[in-house]
């Protein structure tokens, strides 16, 4: 049966490069009838940040990603936080000295910075890596710190199957004698999630390609200590667009990157995990673009994940959110627009303008702008009124506002539809198009070309008052 995991280091803000793992190695784990579990890799306590776990948990859970195992469920191989595992990781690196495949390093800091300045890299000289039993012993009695290394092999090569990347090779001099456990009894990230993925069962290792270049020496340890090695499934890079039309790694300077960044933005994160399965994957099987979480756990194929690399498009996630806000019941839209729907538009018909707008914005951090008009009356702006299709100008709007003006006076039931039936009547007895007539109100209210609604919609939510009013400023200031 195959296991994958979701393996984050709580770092206090999920990357959507992180979620794509969560999410690829979660429908890895689905498609195929396996179990996917969470672990939590806190071994670097310098950069621990409260709060992060919980974010993590709570980053699932709203993109639907639900797990078999983990450090709030509990599961046969608990506990699944790295810093409650210290024993284990300790038994297994005294095993590896046992067999000869790591060794302790006694070298002190100030020795290592003296061999990293001199040699201009971070290389260790294999000093402590051939230190007589005797000598082993005597330092452990006197209580000297230590670290324990993983001994490389110092010829050949090390090669392993990729199921993305392929074959992947490395010669063996350029494997350094890295840390496995650290001077304070912690496991370096490279020990650490190799013994944990061998305990937890994992099959599949699911993970960002900047973990490509060190998985030989994952390999290596699995070698080492005689167990099966997992399948490797590395995902290709995420890249953003910078200004000058070049490509980098993404980052904070292309746009939001962690998802509640983006949920804060107004993206769903339906569409979210939608946009995101497709950084990377893309399906043989359809060309429908469109999946829910379910949809793509009968869908995702390893062998159709992509090795080159992705880029992260903001234009096309603004399409896929559009799509999912434009689906969404007039009711659901209302609870997810709630948090971005401004305090000015508190008293105003607000079921008639979220009808409005739901099917117009990309996000709903959009809705401040696009509902502007209806709490503010903009400057006034006569360019606006001239219209070469409908063959309008702010000539034509001073002599035709002042009878609409009157036409509005006189009306009792102001909605859309009466509006819309008289204001016909009145550009059919003129011989004006009705788009004309619509075109000269909706900028005398508004001054703004594109609006969420056509004018006579725009002034059911206005209200005849406050219609009436704008349009008669308007008359004023073109008359000036
Ligand atoms: N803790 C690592 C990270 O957050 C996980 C790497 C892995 O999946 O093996 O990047």
């Amino acid at each position: 049966m195959i296991k994958t995991r979701f393996a984050p280091s709580p770092t206090g803000f999920m990357h959507v490069g992180n979620l794509r793992t969560a999410l690829y190695s979660y429908l890895i784990a689905r498609a195929n009838k396996g179990k996917f579990i969470i672990r939590i890799e806190d071994t670097d306590q310098e950069r621990f940040v409260e709060g992060a776990t919980d974010l993590i948990f709570a980053t699932l859970k709203a993109s639907g990603i639900d797990y078999d195992e983990g450090p709030d469920i509990g599961g046969p191989s608990a506990p699944y936080i790295q810093s409650e595992r210290k024993e284990i990781y300790k038994k297994y690196a005294e095993i590896l000295i046992e067999k000869g495949e790591a060794y302790y390093c006694f070298c002190s800091k100030d020795r290592l910075e003296k061999i990293h300045e001199d040699e201009n890299g971070y290389s260790y000289d294999r000093h402590c890596r051939n230190l007589s039993k005797e000598e082993v012993e005597e330092n452990l009695r006197q209580g000297k710190p230590f670290v324990i290394r993983q001994k490389m092999p110092l010829d050949g090569e090390t090669t392993f199957e990729d199921m993305v990347f392929g074959t992947v090779s490395v010669k063996n001099e350029e494997l350094q004698d890295i840390i496995l456990l650290k001077s304070d009894g912690l496991p370096t990230y490279n020990f650490a999630h190799v013994v944990d993925d061998y305990l937890m069962g994992i099959t599949h290792v699911v993970r960002g390609s900047e973990y490509i270049s060190s998985a030989p020496k994952h390999v290596l340890l699995y070698d080492a200590f005689g167990w099966e090695r997992p399948k490797y499934v590395h995902l290709p890079l995420l890249m953003g667009k910078n200004e000058d039309g070049t490509f980098s790694k993404l980052s904070k300077r292309h746009g939001s990157v962690s998802f509640q960044d983006l949920v804060d933005e107004g993206y769903l994160p339906d569409a979210i995990i939608n946009y995101i399965a497709f950084l990377g994957w893309k399906s043989k099987q359809t060309t429908e673009e469109f999946f829910s979480l379910n949809d793509l756990k009968k869908l995702f194929k390893i062998e159709e994940i992509n090795k080159s690399p992705s880029v992260f498009d903001y234009e096309k996630l603004n399409w896929f959110n559009k799509g999912y806000l434009s689906n969404l019941s007039l009711d659901e839209f209302k609870i997810v627009s709630k948090k971005f729907m401004p305090d000015n538009l508190k008293n105003k018909n607000e079921d008639k303008i979220l009808e409005l707008i739901k099917p117009r914005i990309e996000k709903l951090s959009d809705i401040a702008e696009v509902t502007k008009i209806f709490y503010e009356f903009p400057n006034f702006d006569k360019e606006k009124f001239e219209n070469k299709k409908n063959k309008t100008d702010a000539e034509l709007a001073k002599s035709v506002l002042p009878e609409i003006v009157k036409i509005l006076e006189n009306m009792d039931v102001f909605t859309n539809d009466v509006l819309f039936l008289n204001l016909s009547k009145f550009s059919n007895e003129k011989g004006l198009k009705v788009g004309a007539v619509m075109w000269l109100i909706r900028i005398a209210l508004t001054y703004t070309l594109a609006t969420p609604g056509g004018a006579t919609e725009i002034m059911e939510i206005l209200g005849k008052e406050e219609s009436i009013y704008r349009i008669k400023e308007s008359i004023k200031k073109l008359s000036n």
